[in-house]
């Protein structure tokens, strides 16, 4: 009886508190089922099974890609692949959180370096911090020696943080790990703009280099016009700010029109580029990069109307 008694409580706070619920055995099979995706998931990190992804950032005034997003991916030996949008929320519940953290963060700088040494041309690489990492562990000094350890350059890696990190506690913390990471020469993204805690005090004081717009507000973006002058309206903001803004989820060729045309710097979208491993990430940039340059020559060919020939 206590036991089920804890577990409706849990629950309760998980759903914002200020609330009192039944115990069901519905409570006791989805704990069940998230201690039991924690546990598989431990043995995943031990046994160095995760993945990751590279996902291209075009360019949209020169199209290349100037730099790529790592995603981490777990294989479940049962369920095959499982979303991140699944398992990353169990992993913040617990430490497991940092060790993911750490992980993918050795893999991009490891993948960045080896990518350099190649002959590639310097582009950033953009890792997703949770929240927890900054509250909870050593979170610079750990930065600081996978860059040492993999021998990437701080100048190229991108922190991606969420509204998240300001909630709740630790503000004063946050403000002081970003403010040494910045002083080392990483670049900070807000990501998910526009989804989560929308303060707009902290876009001002706090040191963001890039403002990514959640996909919510790309998505369909041509076909509704009052969606489009939102858009509008937060990429100007973006830039007003300072910021270099990324367009996050762009399927369409007319959502990459618009946000080229309202002055958006990068788009990140499956439009473009999927999510891949590193060899074939590099190998569709590149494909990429070629089919677009050819389509400027195109036009260029078709003739500027504005443009004098001699
Ligand atoms: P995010 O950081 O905003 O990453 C972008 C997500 O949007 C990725 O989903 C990507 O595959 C997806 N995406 C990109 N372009 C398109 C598009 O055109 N259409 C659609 N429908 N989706 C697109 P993914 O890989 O499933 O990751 C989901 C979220 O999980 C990420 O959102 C991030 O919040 C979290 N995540 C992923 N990897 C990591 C990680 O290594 N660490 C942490 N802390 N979180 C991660
Ligand atoms: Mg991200
Ligand atoms: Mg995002």
């Amino acid at each position: 009886v206590l036991r089920n008694a804890d577990l409706a409580l849990y629950m309760v706070k998980d759903e914002g508190r200020g609330k009192a619920f039944f115990f069901t055995p519905e409570m006791s099979r989805s704990v069940q089922a998230r201690l039991k995706l924690a546990r598989d998931l431990r043995f995943a990190i031990e046994n160095d099974a995760l993945e990751s992804r590279f996902q291209g950032q075009v360019d949209l005034r020169t199209g290349k890609v100037a730099g790529f997003e790592t995603l981490v991916r777990w294989k479940h030996p049962t369920r095959g692949y499982v979303s991140p949008t699944e398992f990353i929320p169990v992993a913040e519940s617990s430490s497991l959180i940092c060790d993911i953290g750490l992980w993918i963060l050795r893999d991009a700088c490891r993948t960045g370096r080896a990518w350099l040494d190649a002959g590639e041309p310097e582009r950033m690489i953009s890792v997703n911090v949770s929240a927890a990492q900054i509250w909870q562990s050593e979170f610079e000094t750990d930065v600081m020696t996978i860059l040492e350890e993999t021998g990437y350059p701080a100048h190229l890696l991108c922190l991606e943080l969420t509204e998240s990190v300001f909630a709740d506690q630790g503000e004063g913390r946050v403000r002081k790990v970003l403010a040494r990471l910045k002083a080392a020469g990483l670049r900070l993204a807000l990501d998910d703009f526009g989804t989560g805690y929308s303060s707009l005090g902290y876009l001002n004081d706090l040191p963001f280099d890039e403002l990514k717009i959640d996909r919510c507000f790309v998505a369909g973006v041509h076909n509704a016009p009052e969606k489009a002058r939102l858009l509008q309206g937060i990429i100007a903001l973006g830039r007003g700010l300072g910021m270099r803004v990324v367009g996050e989820g762009a399927e369409e060729e007319g959502e990459i029109a618009l946000l080229r045309a309202y002055g958006c710097d990068f788009v990140q979208g499956f439009a473009y580029l999927r999510p891949e491993t590193a060899d074939d990430a590099l190998r569709a940039a590149e494909q990429l990069e070629f089919r677009l340059a050819e389509t400027a020559k195109d036009l260029n060919v078709m003739g500027d109307p504005f443009k004098k020939t001699a």
